[in-house]
């Protein structure tokens, strides 16, 4: 789950983290009092929406020559004329896809002079299996460009589980940060809280881009991104609040009320299947034959007749759905249960695409008769690649 900067940066001020006061608007009539509050003399109008490149995004509604979803401010009438033109409109970014997303949020924040900018993230490290910080003097662009052009300028430092970050760790990430002075300083009680902050909140990533130094020597956090592990959030109440439903896939709200792994994709074959490790070869057996998945969809082991249900409505739902492959191998999941799943729910929302159903496994001819004698137009299929090349010549 991912939240809104402004409030990642209130969690990190929580922790003892330094950020630039703000306010968050969510409405236009709030900004004078805003502004007044913050004083000035620079403020800064900053979108919120879950999806970075914001500086340099462009409004669809404002044209080309527009500034974009980050704004400086030198008065209060610029102040508001900024908030005037961003809230409602669509922000297009490098990671928000042509589409856009429309900023129903802003963040006045007070504007840093800033030296210089700095890169510092902290993530769980799978080849180390470690949580670890990546830090860069390269901060404020595309890290992924700087990733490409000049790798040696990213560092990796893991942290060990039993000491957190000491003073070796502190050390080593003023080193790759190059800090001295006020910001080494800083950074000895800064690294440490976002270390804390992230493990005590299950966070899976922590982007701070950028980290900046002051003119005055001193480190704040200007950018901040943070995602949690959706499997650890029950235990963080206080962090489900900050959930933002309107900036989710609609369909994935849906599944998570089923408890379904979905994940909505780009392409035309919507998938149900059971298990991680299937979804993922339907997926790359869908690519294979020339065709890309409209989602992964993992049913899970026991699921129910109601939850394959509401799974196939989930998929149909999509309009970009032009054909649906389901591939169920019953182990636990029994065949019959999909099935009758899958013919209540084309009988309650109907079937516009075609269908081809591969069932293998536990109460596999129970399943097979059912769909038989269901009276449904299914394409059937003997095996993956079997099913993956029928529904992909049936889409066209
Ligand atoms: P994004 O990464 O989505 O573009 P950032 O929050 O990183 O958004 O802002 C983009 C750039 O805007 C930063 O790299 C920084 O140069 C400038 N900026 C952001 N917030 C402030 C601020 N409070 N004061 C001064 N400059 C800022
Ligand atoms: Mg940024």
């Amino acid at each position: 789950m991912n939240i809104h900067e402004y409030q990642a940066k209130a969690l990190l001020k929580s922790f003892g983290a330094p950020v630039a006061d703000g306010v968050p608007l969510l409405d236009a009539s709030d900004a004078p009092a805003a502004a007044d509050k913050l004083g000035g003399p620079v403020w800064v109008v900053k979108s919120q929406i879950h999806a970075g490149g914001r500086g340099k995004g462009k409004f669809k509604e404002l044209g080309p020559d527009a500034k974009g979803g980050v704004r400086l401010a030198f008065s209060k009438d610029e102040v508001l004329s900024h908030v005037g033109e961003m809230l409602g409109n669509t922000l297009v970014t490098k990671q928000t896809g042509p589409a856009g997303k429309q900023v129903n949020r802003l963040y006045l924040e007070d504007g840093a002079d800033i030296e210089s900018e700095l890169y510092c993230s902290i993530l769980v490290n799978r080849e180390t299996g470690k949580v670890s910080f990546v830090a860069s003097t390269e901060g404020g662009m595309d890290i992924e460009a700087v990733a490409e052009e000049t790798p040696e300028k990213i560092h990796t430092i893991d942290v060990d589980v039993e000491t957190g970050v000491d003073d070796a760790t502190v050390a080593k990430l003023n080193a790759a940060f190059e800090l001295t002075g006020a910001a080494a300083e800083d950074g000895k009680s800064l690294f440490p809280i976002l270390y804390k902050a992230f493990t005590e909140k299950d966070m899976s990533l922590l982007e701070i881009n950028p980290l900046i130094v002051m003119k005055d020597g001193h480190l704040r956090v200007l950018d901040a991104k943070v995602s949690f592990d959706g499997n650890a959030l029950f235990r963080h109440p206080d962090v489900m609040e900050l959930r933002d439903k309107t900036e989710e896939d609609e369909k994935e709200i849906e599944a998570s009320k089923y408890d379904l792994a979905y994940v909505a994709l780009d392409g035309d074959i919507g998938c149900m299947v059971n298990g991680a490790g299937l979804a993922m070869a339907t997926m790359d057996i869908i690519k294979l034959y020339g065709k890309e998945p409209a989602n992964f969809l993992d049913v899970g082991g026991g699921a129910t007749t109601e939850k394959v249900t509401a799974a196939f409505k989930i998929i149909t739902a999509d309009p970009n759905v032009k054909g649906i492959l389901v591939n169920i191998f019953g182990g636990i999941m029994r065949c019959d249960v999909i099935a009758e799943g899958v013919v209540q729910a084309v009988k309650d929302v109907g079937l516009q695409v075609p269908l081809v159903v591969r069932l293998e496994g536990t109460k596999v001819e129970e399943g097979k008769a059912i769909i038989n004698s269901s009276g449904l137009n299914v394409i059937a299929a003997d095996d993956l690649d079997d099913a993956a090349q029928k529904i992909v010549k049936a889409v066209g």
